[in-house]
C-alpha cells in the first residue's frame, strides 16, 4: 500500500502532462467576403474578396487571417465573420481594378482610428507594372494614398487633436506595403509560422496575381481576375496556364467567372474583349478537373444570379440560377464540389 500511492501519483502526472501535448487539429476556413463580378452594384452584394484563416478548434481556425482583395463592403463582411479589422495579419491584391480593392479606404480608415498603436499590416501585391499603353499600375502608390481624402477634409488633423496617439500620416502609416514581381514561376510571398502564400503572374491587366494559400490543414488558390494568355480565340482555353500550374494538386480554387451566356455568340451586347478576359465557369471546371482540385469556389459571378442584366447589358434567355452556373462547371468535365459563390459563404478545411 505505501508503495502503491506514488505509483498511482506517477501514473496520473504522466496523463496531465499528456493532455496540454496532445495536439489540437489544425484547420482552415476560405470565406468569400464579396462575389460581385465588377463594378456594377446588385442586390447589396459586397465587391470581391476572399478571406482566409487558419489556426485549431482552440481559436476557431482563426489564429492567421488573411484577406484576399477588398472590394466595396469587404469591412461589412468581416464584421459579420466577426474578423476585426485591427486582426487581419495581412492583405493581398490581385489587381488594381476598384472592384477589388475599394473598400481597402475604410479598413485602413478604422485601423487607424482605433488600432493606430500597432501592428502595421502587410499588404502584400505587384511591383509597379507598366502598361505598353503607356500609363503604370501602382498598388505601391494605392496604398500609400489611401487616406489622402481624409487628410485633405482635416479629418486626420481633427482626430488626432482627440487622441494624439493616431499616427500622423493617417491610414497609410498602418500598412507595410510588400510588393513582388509577379511571374511564370510561382514565388513565396509571405509567411507566417505554417502558413505559406506564394504567387503566380496571370493575365487579366497589367500586375495581376493569382496566390495560393498552404497550411497543413490543406491549400487554396485565388485565381482573382485571370484570363488566358491569348486574349481572344483561337486558344485552348480562357483559363490560365499559370493559374493552372499554381492549382495542381490544391484542395479549394477560389477564382473570378463569366457565364458562357454572355459571349459574344449569344448576343449580350457585352464587350468581348471584356467578356474574353475573364476565365468562362465551362472552362474553370476542365481547369479544375486536370489540376485535381477537391472544390472549385466561383465567385465575382458575370452575371449575378437573379439579375437580368450585367450592367447596361441584357442576359440572353433571362437570369442565371445557381444551377446554370453549376452546369457551366459540369459542361467542363468537372466531377467535385462545385459553389456557386454567395457572400459569406465558407468552407472549412479539413471537411467537417
Ligand atoms: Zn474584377
Amino acid at each position: 500500500m505505501k508503495l502503491s500511492i506514488p505509483i498511482f501519483g506517477i501514473v496520473l502526472a504522466g496523463l496531465a502532462l499528456a493532455t496540454p501535448a496532445a495536439q489540437a487539429e489544425p484547420c482552415m476556413k476560405v470565406t468569400l467576403t464579396g462575389t460581385q463580378g465588377g463594378p456594377p452594384l446588385f442586390n447589396g452584394q459586397a465587391g470581391a474578396g476572399t478571406l482566409v484563416q487558419y489556426g485549431d478548434e482552440t481559436n476557431g481556425c482563426g489564429a492567421v487571417r488573411l484577406q484576399f482583395d477588398t472590394g466595396r463592403g469587404t469591412n461589412m463582411r468581416l464584421s459579420q465573420m466577426k474578423v476585426p479589422v485591427g486582426k487581419l495579419d495581412a492583405i493581398f491584391f490581385t489587381h488594381m481594378h476598384s472592384d477589388h480593392t475599394e473598400g481597402l479606404a475604410d479598413i485602413m480608415q478604422l485601423r487607424w482610428h482605433f488600432n493606430s498603436g500597432g501592428p502595421k499590416v502587410d499588404v502584400v501585391c505587384s511591383e509597379d507594372a507598366k502598361s505598353p499603353l503607356g500609363h503604370t499600375l501602382s498598388c505601391t502608390r494605392y496604398v500609400a494614398h489611401i487616406g489622402d481624402s481624409l487628410i485633405q477634409s482635416g479629418e486626420i488633423a481633427q482626430r488626432r487633436v482627440e487622441n494624439e496617439k493616431r499616427l500622423a500620416g493617417g491610414p497609410a502609416d498602418l500598412a507595410n506595403i510588400s510588393t513582388f514581381s509577379p511571374g511564370q514561376d510561382a514565388v513565396e510571398v509571405w509567411s507566417k509560422g505554417d502558413v505559406i502564400v506564394s504567387a503566380i503572374g496571370s493575365r487579366h491587366i497589367p500586375g495581376h496575381a493569382s496566390y495560393r494559400v498552404d497550411t497543413p490543414a490543406g491549400s487554396v488558390v485565388i485565381g482573382g481576375d485571370a484570363g488566358n494568355d491569348a486574349p481572344k480565340p483561337p486558344r485552348p482555353s480562357s483559363t490560365s496556364e499559370w493559374v493552372e500550374k499554381l492549382a495542381e494538386g490544391a484542395d479549394v480554387l477560389v477564382h473570378s467567372t463569366i457565364h458562357p451566356v454572355m459571349g459574344p455568340d449569344r448576343e449580350s451586347g457585352f464587350p468581348p474583349p471584356i467578356y474574353y478576359r475573364q476565365s468562362n465557369a465551362s472552362d474553370l471546371g476542365a481547369l479544375s478537373k486536370r489540376a485535381g482540385v477537391k472544390h472549385l469556389m466561383l465567385t465575382h459571378l458575370i452575371p449575378p444570379m437573379g439579375a437580368v442584366k450585367q450592367g447596361p447589358y441584357p442576359i440572353p434567355g433571362g437570369a442565371l440560377s445557381e444551377e446554370h452556373y453549376r452546369a457551366a462547371a459540369v459542361d467542363g468535365g468537372y466531377e467535385g464540389n462545385v459553389i456557386v459563390g454567395t457572400d459569406l459563404v465558407t468552407l472549412t478545411l479539413p471537411a467537417q
